[in-house]
């Protein structure tokens, strides 16, 4: 699904020499190489902070514990994603409001959000799915009426940009991501990150992510530790300067899976909103007649891997069941559970592997 060897080679010596420099300082929890990273982060989003964090569960979990929110409280997440998103929100013994996504961005919007606002919403976590934003003003606009913060989970769509200006992630009162290794921005090993532009949150967050500590020893809250270390982020520095990059061979590589399949009656390649690029953390087809299963195996046996994101509603996992009525069911998420399927998507897919993998395909759909 992914190819980070080839990438490497590709930066290997940049790579190794900054990995060594961090190695032989020594320094390798905080410091000036973190900083450097954060500040670099920022001035890419054009956000005003951006605070280092261990994984992009983490950056949830702590931008949430940022918002001083009381047990009970309802947070809105999309049943379509994840499971990080709402294992947070049970976590701090708050209750995930697990609402339906749009079939064709699955991704929620303005309209599906309000209808699942009450006295108790406390937060809203849009995800922004697959590599595209979720259309955000209009839940914005919802959420400053209510007075509700919104953080966005946008551990898949770094580098997106909303609305022809602004980067997804930077919308909200909080953004989080991940840099696990296959993301779109990844490190060598677990990394995440928090961006916000309230001066107020940034000094939060950073408290809270450092066990609650403003200066050491002295613990104003119950926090966490969770931070990035020194050699995550210099491969991080170095792969920031080349993500647009990146992003751009992710987008064409799903321009040439969209050319091979878009007369294929039974495929419907990905949507493009009008309000968002598409970095393509997955190229997700759905697949529809019932023949998505199918169209996994054979491509399983011409060696061609595949993704199933996600199979089963959140709502319907034995973790989550409890926080809604098993006799519902929400429509969206149901088919697509059913219909989606990802095909390998990554920045060093070459036009003889393009070739393959969609002649595949449509080879299926001939037979
Ligand atoms: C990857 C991911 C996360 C969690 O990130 P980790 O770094 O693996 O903890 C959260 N939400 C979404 C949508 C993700 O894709």
């Amino acid at each position: 699904m992914v190819d980070l060897i080839s990438q490497y080679q590709d930066i290997k010596s940049e790579v190794d020499a900054a990995m060594q420099e961090v190695v032989a300082s020594a320094q390798f929890i905080k410091g000036p190489r973190v900083a450097a990273f954060e500040t670099n982060l920022a001035n890419y989003l054009g956000a005003k902070h951006v605070i280092g964090c261990a994984n992009g569960t983490d950056a949830l979990q702590v931008a949430l514990m940022a918002l001083d929110l009381q047990a009970g409280d309802e947070v809105i997440v999309p049943s379509f994603t994840y499971v990080a998103t709402a294992e947070v929100i049970a976590l701090l013994g708050l209750k995930p409001i697990m609402i339906d996504v749009e079939l064709d961005s699955f991704n929620v919007n303005g309209d599906l959000v309000a209808a699942a606002i009450t006295e108790k919403t406390k937060a809203i976590v849009p995800v922004h799915l697959f590599g595209q934003s979720t259309d955000m003003q209009p839940i914005m606009d919802l959420a400053k009426g209510l007075k509700i913060p919104v953080i966005e989970d946008n551990a898949q769509a770094i580098g997106a940009v909303y609305n022809g200006h602004q980067k997804a992630g930077t919308i909200g009162d909080i953004g989080c991501t991940s840099f696990f290794p296959s993301k779109n921005l990844g490190c060598y090993g677990d990394g995440g990150a928090i961006f916000t532009n309230s001066e107020e949150l940034d000094a939060k967050i950073r408290m809270i992510a450092n066990h609650g500590q403003s200066r050491r020893y002295y613990h104003d809250s119950i926090g966490v530790n969770s931070r990035l270390d020194a050699l995550q982020a210099v491969v991080l520095d170095i792969k920031l300067k080349r993500l647009d990059q990146y992003n751009a061979a992710r987008q064409k590589a799903a321009a040439y899976y969209d050319a091979a399949f878009k007369n294929i009656a039974t495929l419907q390649i990905p949507f493009q909103a009008k309000h968002s690029t598409h970095v393509f953390h997955q190229y997700t087809l759905r697949v529809k007649n019932g023949r998505r299963d199918a169209l996994q195996t054979f491509l399983k046996e011409r060696g061609i891997p595949t993704g199933i994101y996600y199979p089963v509603p959140l709502y319907r996992q034995k973790a989550y069941q409890h926080y809604f009525d098993q006799n519902q069911g929400l429509p969206n998420t149901e088919v697509l559970c059913q219909e989606v399927l990802s095909l390998p998507m990554h920045s060093e897919l070459d036009k003889e592997l393009l070739d393959y993998i969609a002649g595949s395909v449509v080879d299926f759909f001939k037979a």
